[in-house]
């Protein structure tokens, strides 16, 4: 059994008052606290073995190669991929908006031939189509949309149901022979909905696409294992699994990153450069990772892949399933509507809601009177808002650290809104 009040001692940020009032974080889709040995990590890199990765030929440059490889094998086994040398599947980007980007931009290059003949399978031209959900963040939808803008290429969606869920009973109508690209979210940031991927995959698969995964919300509270999901590529932020803010990791199945043309050109990523010849590109992962890394970042960040498996996957989903459960009592409130599934099944604790009659600034402001955090806006995904209506909303998200308390607290606080706002 995991004592999750010692879990939550681990977070000092968690140990003060605002407002006069025991901090209450109810934010953590935007981004995650981070426990003190995440913190540790990253000071402890500058003081101890800071040095470029990769290049030099000293004692520290050895060993702060070691611990950034180190690093990024221990995310790989957080997602089930690949780490041994030689066989690395998982990328260092600055974030999950970046890895969508290289892909994106990967994508493009290919399209216009470049990356030669095995590169051919991620080119498209018009009359191919790229297809995404209306769920999407604007991380997703945008680098997509310019993708197909640039090439061409029909941008297509799969509409969600009424409680937001994405509609994979659309995917053998949507998903034709055309389609190139299937850019998806695992769970959605607005509705918390966990999307049925695996009628997707198959039938991205079925007809040669890709399948890209958006896995910024789900790698921090699900088990997640990308071999067993069988998709393609996926992205996701180091800063919502409990690690450093800009950092983040693209995961891509090993014989694709080899395929793929690079995105990003300069240093650290180049066998053979000339003046009259075109270059000769080192093979993944390096190949994507032009340029000084965030190593001490990286690191840290391996520590939150250890600190989370240590916890164990299953024992973070069943208690912010608890969670879950108590937030999901706020659409119990008169004149409050939950946007996404009522039932806390198929969904993480992610709960966004609309107060009839009180913007969500207000209702922001007010709930943060009383020292709870919360979101307010569209969260970077305006057209989930408007499919149900709405400009912007309110949203609560779970983290490990938060206990039902937390969350009855919310829902109390949430009761007296309309009052108070006449
Ligand atoms: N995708 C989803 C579902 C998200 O929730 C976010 C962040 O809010 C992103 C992508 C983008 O992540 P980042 O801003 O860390 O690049």
């Amino acid at each position: 059994m995991i004592d999750f009040d010692k879990v939550r001692a681990e977070f000092p940020i968690l140990d003060q008052q605002v407002h006069g009032r025991p901090l209450v974080y109810l934010d953590s889709a935007a981004t995650a606290q981070k426990p003190q040995c995440v913190i540790d990590a990253e000071s402890e890199f500058y003081r101890t073995i800071n040095a470029g990765v990769h290049r030099g030929a000293h004692e520290l440059a050895a060993r702060s190669t070691m611990a950034f490889e180190d690093a990024r094998a221990k995310v790989a086994r957080l997602v089930g991929a690949n780490a041994k040398e030689g066989e690395e599947e998982v990328v260092v980007t600055s974030g999950a908006t970046a890895g969508l980007n290289l892909l994106a931009t990967a994508f493009g290059n290919a399209s216009l031939g470049r990356g030669g003949a095995e590169a051919a399978r991620f080119a498209l031209k018009p009359g191919d189509e790229i297809v995404v959900s209306k769920a999407e963040h604007h991380s997703v939808l945008l680098p997509f949309q310019e993708l197909a803008a640039r090439t061409g290429a029909t941008f297509k969606w799969l509409d969600l149901d009424d409680e937001g869920r994405v509609r994979v009973d659309e995917a053998r109508e949507v998903i034709t022979e055309r389609t190139k690209v299937v850019a998806v979210t695992h769970v959605a940031n607005v509705t918390g909905a966990i999307t049925d991927i695996a009628p997707l995959v198959s039938r991205a698969h079925e007809v040669g696409a890709v399948f890209v995964l958006d896995a910024c919300q789900s790698v921090p509270h699900l088990a997640v294992d990308f071999h067993a999901l069988d998709v393609d590529f996926a992205a996701w932020s180091a800063h919502k699994m409990y690690g450093p803010t800009g950092v983040g990791f693209l995961y891509g199945k090993r014989e694709l990153l080899e395929a793929l043309p690079p995105a990003n050109f300069g240093g650290s990523m180049v066998e053979l450069a000339w003046m009259d010849q075109p270059a000769q590109y080192m093979v993944p992962p390096a190949r994507f990772e032009a340029g000084t890394q965030p190593v001490a970042q990286v690191v840290a960040a391996g520590v939150a892949a250890d600190w989370m498996m240590n916890i164990g996957l299953e024992n973070i989903e069943a208690h912010e399933r608890q969670i879950a459960a108590e937030l999901l009592k706020i659409g119990d409130i008169d004149g409050v509507r939950v946007l996404g599934p009522r039932e806390n099944v198929g969904r993480i604790g992610t709960v966004a809601f609309d107060v009839a009659g009180v913007h969500p600034h207000d209702v922001g402001q007010f709930i943060d009177a009383q020292g709870i955090a919360i979101r307010v806006g569209h969260h970077c995904a305006q057209p989930v808002h408007r499919h149900f209506g709405i400009y912007a909303s309110n949203r609560a998200s779970s983290g490990v650290y938060n206990s039902v308390e937390d969350a009855r607290a919310l829902v109390e606080a949430l009761g007296k809104v309309r009052a108070f706002f006449g």
